[in-house]
């Protein structure tokens, strides 16, 4: 076999979130494929990087502390990642816990209005499906299918749960400026995950909104990612270079949640090269004169 460049994967989801691996078997699934790096990147939580990190020492990969955090955005959905910041960081901290308040009160609009509808599922299904504090409706859709109100999961969103959909409502989520500021606050690096998912109507649309987020203090840009076609990556890449921004790339692996989008290579269209975490990290290191520790 022809010696390849080592690769890593900088987008992942584990059960502390909507992710069906434990942040453990994530990282034992990362060995297994030869990953050089990792980074776990719950929706709106902290909770698995201390497994997560443990695991990775034992291992002997390298990890990286991570987080996705949703800002507000329409029409499509603008979700930023965070990455090398302190994950005790009361900056950090505060923002998951506002989100996970406000997750909750959303989740329970949403499951009353389909109690209405006469779906058979209470909030206590949910959470227990969920297992960890972040909910979502990843999981209710699950709960719709197995009590036979659904067929499956696109006709749960289609008819239900998407955005602007009968059952929908929407949860609590930071202006893109304080998303970013939070984790910069936290000591972190902060880049716009999946820009095909801001929907914006062609290239030039998408240039206005992510220079927008550069004036922010956006640090990357996610060019590699399961949902991107070679040509939304090299758009991507131009515009990263163009605006002098990280490129930053993974799965979005969800385990058996999304079981077309494998752990490192994604719809097999990903391919994130090491050489991206060290612009990464040099970036950092220039931002904190190379502290390591945060307060
Ligand atoms: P939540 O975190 O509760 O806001 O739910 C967001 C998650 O729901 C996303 O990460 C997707 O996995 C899933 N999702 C959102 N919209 C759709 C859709 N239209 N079809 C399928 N899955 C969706
Ligand atoms: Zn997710
Ligand atoms: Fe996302
Ligand atoms: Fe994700």
């Amino acid at each position: 076999m022809a010696n390849k460049p080592p690769i890593v994967d900088l987008h992942t989801h584990s059960t502390a979130s909507d992710g069906t691996s434990t942040p453990t078997e994530l990282i034992e699934r990362a060995a297994e494929i030869g990953l050089k790096a990792i980074s776990l990147t719950d929706h709106d939580t902290t909770a698995g990087l201390a497994e997560a990190s443990a695991a990775a020492d034992r291992l002997g990969i390298e990890f990286v502390p991570g987080i996705e955090i949703s800002a507000e955005f329409s029409p499509g959905t603008m979700h930023i990642l965070g990455y090398l910041f302190d994950p005790d960081s009361p900056a950090i901290q505060a923002v998951s816990e506002k989100y996970i308040e406000g997750r909750d009160g959303r989740n329970a609009k949403m499951v009353a209005r389909l109690q209405e509808f006469g779906c058979r599922i209470t909030i206590e299904e949910v959470e227990g499906r969920a297992g960890g504090d972040v909910v979502g409706r990843p999981h209710m859709a699950e709960i719709m299918i197995e009590s036979g109100f659904v067929r499956n999961k696109q006709e749960a969103f289609n008819k239900y749960l998407a955005k602007g959909e009968s059952a929908y409502f929407d949860r609590y989520r930071l202006p893109q400026s304080e998303a970013i500021g939070a984790i910069h606050a936290a000591g972190g690096l902060a880049s716009l995950a999946h820009p095909i998912q801001l929907k914006a109507q062609n290239s030039a649309e998408r240039e206005r909104i992510i220079r927008s987020l550069a004036d922010d203090g956006l640090d990357g840009v996610e060019a590699y990612h399961s949902q991107h076609r070679n040509e939304d990556v090299r758009e991507y890449l131009d515009l990263a270079s163009r605006l002098g921004l990280c490129v930053t790339g993974g799965s979005d692996f969800h385990g058996s949640r999304k079981a077309n989008v494998a752990l490192g290579t994604g719809a097999g269209n990903v391919r994130a090269p090491y050489s991206l975490l060290e612009e990464l990290r040099k970036r950092h290191a220039l931002r904190h004169g190379r502290r390591v520790e945060a307060n």
